[in-house]
């Protein structure tokens, strides 16, 4: 299976980007009827050489760290009884970054997480990753400039969460050989990306499968399929890409 990427879980945004509250709670039921659900470092340990996870293992993560994160997506892996893992945006926690990266913002001001709520999410046991500084493109970044990004993410990450933040989601899943090496460089064990197309698979470039506002159950189940990882180039994959 895969490991599945979501943004924000929130009815009142109709984008791509965020889940309605009703279909990510049929997902999780779903999910947690048919598959082991691991957290992320067991996850990152289990992908095999294609980017696949066994066949009945799956694991959520959740990009950018918006603050329905904590009020809509925490009470619905509750209730499944599921972990995940939510990748932060670290300059909107200490230097009052706002949400500048969407493409399609809606007409309220989009809230990312606080201290508080990400601590109380890693003391409940959700994964705290980082999403880099203020994401921006790491590919566009000189070596020097991409691994201060990563390093001080990481700090000020662990400062509030007390325990280590070994894994990365690259903004917009973007990377390049130097971007990875210099999440290695910074401290990582690993980093997540979030390919359209082919890509190498390794440490630090474990893929994820996008999930969508428009997909419905049907292109739910298929992206969750082990062949869908490996069938991205194929007619199959053009028609349920999201
Ligand atoms: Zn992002």
């Amino acid at each position: 299976m895969a490991v599945l990427c979501y943004h924000s879980v929130c009815d009142a945004w109709n984008s791509p980007l965020a889940m309605s509250t009703t279909d990510f709670a049929a997902q999780c039921a779903w999910l947690a009827r048919r598959f082991r659900v691991v957290d992320l470092p067991t996850a990152a340990s289990l992908v095999d050489r294609r980017g696949s996870l066994p066949g009945r293992v799956a694991t959520l993560t959740f990009d950018d760290g918006f603050a329905d994160n904590f009020d809509n997506v925490l009470p619905a892996l509750r209730r499944s009884g599921l972990t995940g893992a939510v990748f932060v945006v670290a300059a909107t926690l200490d230097r009052g970054h706002g949400v500048d990266w969407v493409d399609d913002p809606p007409a309220f001001q989009l809230e990312t997480l606080t201290r508080a709520q990400i601590e109380t999410m890693s003391n409940e046991g959700i994964h705290i990753g980082s999403h880099s500084l203020f994401h921006k493109d790491l590919t566009t970044l000189d070596y020097a400039a991409c691994l201060e990004d990563l390093e001080t993410s990481k700090a000020i990450l662990e400062e509030i969460v007390r325990r280590p933040v070994p894994y990365l989601a690259y903004p917009r899943g973007l990377w390049n050989d130097d971007v990875a090496k210099a999440a290695k460089a910074a401290g990582y064990l690993g980093a997540f990306s979030l390919p359209t197309g082919p890509e190498p698979v390794g440490p630090f470039s474990l893929p994820r499968v996008g999930i969508y506002r428009d997909n419905g159950p049907l292109q739910f189940k298929v992206k969750n399929l082990r062949a869908y990882q490996s069938a991205r180039t194929s007619r199959l994959y053009k028609a349920v890409r999201g």
